[in-house]
């Protein structure tokens, strides 16, 4: 699904990915793990096809095509689905509006028909109640005053909609409490599939009891220091990341 192969990106001129190896195949969820600063949402940016973010060694491939000259639509048409760290605000588009619109545009990138009002209302209804999304909030700005929770909430009531073949998750689990962790985590865990990969994204161990990946790997400094099973994630919670050359911290 995923495969990536001595990746590197320079931001504002200063090389950040170091030589990333990366094999994702569908069917299997990734935890990257990471101390602040190592390139986790940079990888992450340079999946969605940001601007700014300069590949100048390496290349990376989704389901056999060139992801580097995929558009960001055909990105998104194609079937990835980014959730970042820090989800945008949009005033004056509620969330249902936002989420038809996303829906709509990638089936009509597929050649697929637009979904009026009724299917969509029954289809979000649908996939809103088991995380718990109201209709009062779908209503509301999209994540303007949301909690972090409701932010997370959202994000993953769009990949459910979406249906990605590839899902990267970015510190989805950053000012969760424990309730939220686990309403997003079995959110992400009933959107596995064996025609679907997701890579989970994660600072901490924690995310990794309710959402268990098959493989995780480390990345410090820009490159890919360790890959291990799921007891590596509860290895580096017990020794911290300082023997992966993390900066004191
Ligand atoms: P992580 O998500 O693992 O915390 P990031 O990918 O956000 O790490 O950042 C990796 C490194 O890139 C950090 O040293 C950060 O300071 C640097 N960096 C990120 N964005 C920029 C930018 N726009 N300009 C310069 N440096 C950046
Ligand atoms: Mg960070
Ligand atoms: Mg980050």
């Amino acid at each position: 699904m995923l495969e990536i192969k001595n990746l590197h990106v320079k931001v504002d001129g200063k090389e950040i990915l170091k030589g990333i190896d990366l094999n994702v195949p569908a069917g299997e969820v990734h935890a990257i793990m990471g101390p602040n600063g190592s390139g986790k949402s940079t990888l992450s940016y340079v999946l969605a096809g940001r601007d700014g973010y300069e590949v100048t060694e390496g290349s990376i491939r989704f389901k056999g095509r060139d992801l580097l000259e995929m558009s960001v639509d055909e990105r998104a048409a194609a079937g990835i689905f980014l959730a970042f760290q820090y989800p945008l605000e949009i005033p004056g588009v509620t969330t249902m509006t936002f989420l038809k619109t996303a829906l709509n545009a990638q089936r009509k990138a597929r050649g697929e028909d637009e979904l009026d009002a009724v299917r969509f209302l029954k289809l979000v209804r649908e996939k809103a109640k088991p995380l718990n999304v109201s209709d009062d909030m779908l209503k509301r700005a999209l994540n303007v005053g949301y909690s972090g929770g409701e932010k997370k909430r959202a994000e993953i009531l769009q990949m459910s909609l979406l249906e990605p073949a590839l899902a990267v998750l970015d510190e989805t689990d950053s000012g969760l409490d424990i309730d939220a962790l686990k309403t997003v985590a079995d959110g992400v865990n009933s959107l596995r599939a064996s025609d679907r990969a997701m890579v989970v994204i994660t600072h901490y161990q924690r995310l990794l009891d309710y959402i268990v990946p098959d493989v995780v790997h480390v990345l410090s400094k820009g490159r890919i220091v360790k890959t291990g099973g799921k007891d590596l994630a509860l290895e580096l919670e017990k020794s911290g990341y300082a023997a992966y050359g993390a900066d004191a911290a």
